[in-house]
């Protein structure tokens, strides 16, 4: 199964594909880790995103396209994948049609979440993540069971990104709704587009999702 999580910043997208990994074994792609990873790693791609990412723009297509492409050709994306957070331009869909046609591959559907945006500034600022796995928590709306340990590593150590503030989320959402929100459109037109209600409890979302999953 090949899907697309589509959504502005905060609509619960990582939230879902984690559920999405345990529940069907599938990876979770998301362009952000890939790119952070790199960032961290130091590696010639990631310091041209680094400038870029902390200014809470968008990288380049080519940088992106070519980390996604990579990343599709190991072993445990043969039974499928989770696109977090890609593509977010028109440009980067065209280069998904090409690259999955290229590799022998199709999407099987793509998944809006839809959240207001007042919902979408309360639930970035309040999120952060587990520093060991990643698992992803909120201050307010999802905290672990025992405060301060991670519900998945038991980890007590905890990180929340650079751009997830008030600020950048202006920006943010701007360029969501002016590159990424035009993929609604182009992905309605290729009968792949399902929309679900994120302003649902996270639960809630889960089921909506299994249900579109199921009928693929
Ligand atoms: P995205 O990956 O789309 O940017 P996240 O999955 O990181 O969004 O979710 C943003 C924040 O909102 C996280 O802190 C998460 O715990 C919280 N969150 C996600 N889904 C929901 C939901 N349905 N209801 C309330 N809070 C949510
Ligand atoms: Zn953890």
């Amino acid at each position: 199964m090949r899907l697309i999580l589509l959504g502005p910043p905060g609509a619960g997208k990582g939230t879902q594909a984690q559920r999405i990994v345990e529940k069907h074994g599938i990876p979770q792609l998301s362009t952000g880790d890939m790119l952070r990873a790199a960032v961290s790693a130091g590696t010639e791609v990631g310091k041209r995103a680094k400038a870029v990412m902390d200014a809470g723009n968008l990288v380049s297509d080519e940088i992106v396209n070519a980390i996604v492409s990579e990343r599709i050709d190991q072993p445990d994306c043969a039974r499928g994948f989770i696109l977090d957070g890609y593509p977010r331009t028109l440009v980067q869909a065209d280069s998904v049609d090409v690259m999955l046609s290229a590799k022998g591959m199709k999407l099987d559907v793509v998944i809006e979440m839809q959240v207001d945006d007042a919902v979408l500034v309360q639930r970035v600022s309040g999120r952060y993540t587990c520093a060991t796995c990643g698992a992803g928590y909120h201050d307010k709306n999802h905290r672990p069971k025992v405060d301060g340990t991670c519900d998945k590593c038991g980890g007590h150590e905890f990180k929340r990104r650079p751009d997830d503030n008030a600020e950048t989320m202006t920006t943010r959402l701007q360029d969501y709704y002016k590159k990424t929100s035009p993929l609604i459109g182009y992905y309605h037109g290729k009968g792949l587009l399902k929309p679900v209600d994120g302003m649902a409890p996270i639960d809630e979302v889960t089921a909506a999702i299994e249900t579109i999953l199921s009928r693929v």
